[in-house]
């Protein structure tokens, strides 16, 4: 187990030929924290944001019991890394056969659907030489704006509101508890995203005149860019209690959400290279096949900080990044602030690259290296910072 104090350190003392994800145990401990001890409700962690068993092990410590998984290999790899976590299975439209494996094989109980084709296929999956199982916490999913966010979710899943009430009617026959679920987008950048899917929430529970034993706001809470600095999040859970405390549900009815970004944002970040600049364009050795998705293909900006000791003493100017494929579209665009004699050789840390970051690299082209150390410094921006911190280093990050 290699650790380092800080990026800074890593990079003078290392000088990695190749790019480097920088873990931080104890920024996602403080989120998951945040969420356990302030989300009026249960938090779901969502898998997919990043799966790296080292994280799994830290929200598990932290008190995170139930996961989000999208499929069957989700519910394989919690399973076998937190063989304690209740998994809920919330993608939409899965295979049937997966919806099988995982209630037999793997104790899953709840399922998320939008359709009656889904509903049958979960009744059908789960059944045990012909007969019905009985113990099915099943969440409709109806479709909410994505105003609010950054990342539309509004398009691919949901029933549409005048479909709920049939539906709402046939999931209560086959659920033993029922529940509604939503999602606003990601990164959704006001509460009333949330106030707003509520509405629509309440409306769908009362043409249908079922009772209702969860309510499930989803993921979508926003973590810290640079040009996207959100209300405290306090402000979301107040929002989203004050609405569900507003519904016509019983009072033993549960309110969970499921955050992935927020969980995990503040994870990992990247040390890369410059291999090359011109002019004010820097080649960099991760991008778009790499970590760096989000920042080629929707203009995501991540945090840049050049670590060089001295410091540079230059002014900051705006730079765009290619990445190491062959490829043109390896480009982020940025622009990324750096003092002005950022030059090759240079080592850069992108930071919040936690969610939807490390989770997205391939080996494209031959690169893709995945290696992971420790830091113990704070995470170039938190939304936590201030919140009693322990550190703990995970049993399983590759040594450098
Ligand atoms: C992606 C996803 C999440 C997590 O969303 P974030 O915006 O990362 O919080 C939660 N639930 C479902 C069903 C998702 O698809």
């Amino acid at each position: 187990m290699h650790k380092h104090h800080s990026a800074l350190g890593l990079a003078t003392a290392l000088r990695p030929v190749q790019p480097v994800t920088l873990i931080r145990p104890h920024a996602a401990r403080r989120a998951a924290r945040f969420f356990v001890e302030k989300f009026p409700g249960r938090s779901l962690y969502a898998v997919k944001a990043n799966p790296s068993p080292d994280l799994l092990e830290v929200l598990g410590d932290s008190g995170v019991t139930h996961y989000d998984v999208a499929s069957i290999a989700e519910v394989k790899l919690v399973a076998e890394t937190l063989p304690e976590a209740t998994l809920c299975f919330m993608h939409p439209v899965k295979a049937e056969e997966a919806i099988a494996e995982a209630y037999h094989g793997y104790g899953v109980r709840t399922f998320s659907l939008d359709t009656e084709d889904e509903l049958e296929k979960i009744v059908r999956a789960t059944a045990t030489d012909g007969v019905a199982a009985s113990d099915l916490n099943l969440l409709v999913r109806i479709r909410v704006s994505s105003d609010h966010s950054k990342l539309s979710l509004a398009s691919k899943f949901g029933a549409e509101p005048d479909e709920m009430r049939a539906l709402l009617m046939a999931t209560r026959q086959a659920a033993d508890a029922l529940g509604i679920c939503f999602h606003v987008g990601s990164q959704a950048m006001t509460p009333r995203a949330y106030a707003e899917a509520m509405e629509r929430v309440r409306a769908a529970i009362v043409a249908a005149a079922v009772t209702v034993d969860i309510v499930d706001v989803g993921g979508g809470f926003p973590s810290t860019y640079p040009g996207m600095e959100p209300p405290p999040l306090e402000l979301y859970f107040e929002t989203i209690h004050r609405s569900f405390e507003d519904l016509p549900i019983s009072y033993s009815a549960e309110l969970w959400c499921e955050p992935g970004r927020a969980l995990c944002a503040e994870y990992a970040s990247l040390l890369v290279r410059v291999e090359k600049r011109r002019g004010d364009t820097l080649y960099i050795n991760d991008g778009a096949y790499g970590a760096l998705f989000d920042a080629a293909h929707v203009g995501w900006r991540f945090p840049v900080k050049l670590l060089r000791e001295p410091e540079s003493e230059t002014k900051d100017m705006a730079f765009s990044f290619y990445g190491p494929t062959c490829d043109d579209l390896d480009h982020m665009a940025g622009p990324f602030h750096l003092p002005a004699d950022v030059a090759a050789g240079d080592y850069i840390e992108i930071g919040m690259l936690g969610a939807y970051g490390c989770a997205m690299r391939t080996q494209f082209n031959g690169f893709g290296a995945d290696l992971k150390v420790v830091a113990e410094d704070e995470p170039m921006a938190s939304l936590y910072l201030g919140e009693a911190e322990e550190r703990a280093v995970p049993s399983n990050v590759v040594t450098l």
